[in-house]
């Protein structure tokens, strides 16, 4: 293993497939790397059964090193045995990361702050961006750490409703730890030229790490909706007006390939959609090819979860609604209208389309 500390990706994967949020984070922890200094790397931890080829791929999406726990133990996620397998990899380092960086997944979600809490360092959880820098401590309020630190990981995230960016260091300690929103990050592209490290590493088990058990692992379908892979997001808003109002919605999409069906909160609170559909702040963050916009108002909730978007087309029939102001396109009229009229325009336009032609 490398004894310059570097940034540490703990893997997404789910039965033996790899997440996007894990690519997306090996782009930024490239990015880090680089800003770190010469000959820091990117290590990538890998934990689960039967991995097959997945330690090669992480090389060639951007890990300088990648150290591979394939034990039966691990075959299904399970917090203890993650948490243990985690930890004496790290313990195992000459020296520990500098950096950690985990997925805001579910997963991630609940093995990041086991992590944290066991080194006693700081976590900042759900970043949309990350960056390196300086820091002064002038130290009024603790004048045992005055002085100024280089190299802290600036963890930067929504707070205050979305309302400012938050950037938040804990250089005091290390390693120094978050986790990334799915979807912000760019991975730096698969390149099968890229050479790297692949460490086998074997984790001892005690018998705690056994006292809950995975008796039965049954996937929710509608958590299936891949709205971070899609090409195209058709979202339906509260101006649908009731549950059957996603027909029109999932009629225009359609008729694209690769498209899903996105929504606005207020329609997931009223039970008009599962919650997997959630685009926004609590929900999915996106950056499809095209968003198209149904009877949605644009609040600043939904928007930092879309704003991304390469294309934004938005249906109000409230031509003040604030979506018109960060929407490419805007059509001031009633979606039950609008939509057949775009469905129809989007169907004859594919002989010349590039995006989601069916
Ligand atoms: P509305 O604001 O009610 O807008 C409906 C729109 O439809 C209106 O602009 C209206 O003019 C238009 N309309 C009505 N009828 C028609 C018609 N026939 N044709 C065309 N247009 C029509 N929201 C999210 O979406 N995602 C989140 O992740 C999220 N997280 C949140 C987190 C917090 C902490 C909080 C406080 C709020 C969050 N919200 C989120 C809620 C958010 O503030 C808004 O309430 C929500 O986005 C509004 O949904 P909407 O645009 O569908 O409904």
């Amino acid at each position: 293993m490398s004894d310059t500390p570097g940034v540490l990706v703990i893997v997404d994967q789910l039965q033996g497939e790899l997440r996007p949020i894990t690519l997306e984070l090996l782009g930024a922890a490239r990015e880090l790397a680089g800003k770190l200094g010469a000959g820091v790397g990117v290590q990538a931890l890998v934990m689960g059964h039967k991995l097959g080829d997945m330690p090669q791929r992480l090389v060639w999406n951007g890990a300088h090193e990648v150290i591979v726990v394939d034990q039966p133990e691990l075959a299904e996620y399970s917090t203890l045995t993650y948490r243990r397998a985690s930890i004496s990899v790290i313990d195992s380092m000459p020296k520990p990361p500098h950096i950690i960086l985990c997925g805001a997944t579910t997963i991630g979600r609940d093995l990041a702050p086991r992590i944290a809490a066991h080194y006693e360092t700081g976590l900042t959880a759900d970043c949309t961006e990350l960056d390196i820098g300086e820091y002064e401590h002038k130290g009024k309020a603790d004048p045992a750490k005055v002085g100024t630190y280089h190299n802290c990981l600036y963890a930067i995230r929504p707070s205050f409703g979305e309302s400012l960016k938050a950037r938040i260091i804990g250089p005091w300690k290390n390693p120094q730890m978050a986790t990334a929103r799915a979807g912000v990050m760019i991975p730096c592209g698969e390149d099968t030229a890229r050479t790297g490290k692949i460490t086998p590493f074997t984790v001892k088990f005690d018998k705690e790490d056994f006292i809950s058990k995975v008796i039965e692992t049954v996937r929710d379908v509608s958590s299936t909706v891949d709205l971070i892979k899609a090409k195209v997001i058709v979202s339906g808003g509260f101006g649908l007006g009731g549950a059957d109002g996603f027909n029109v919605v999932r009629d225009l999409a359609s008729v694209f390939k690769d498209s899903a069906v996105g929504a606005s909160r207020k329609t997931v609170d009223s039970g008009w959609i599962p919650y997997a559909h959630q685009v926004g702040q609590t929900g999915k963050t996106v950056r499809p090819a095209i968003y198209i916009a149904l009877g949605i108002s644009g609040a600043i909730q939904h928007r930092v979860g879309m704003s991304q978007s390469a294309t934004i087309i938005a249906v109000n029939k409230d031509e003040k609604a604030p979506i018109f102001q960060f929407a490419h396109y805007g059509i001031v009229g009633d979606l039950y209208e609008v939509a057949p009229i775009l469905k129809e325009q989007f169907r004859e336009s594919f002989a010349t389309a590039s995006v989601g032609a069916k």
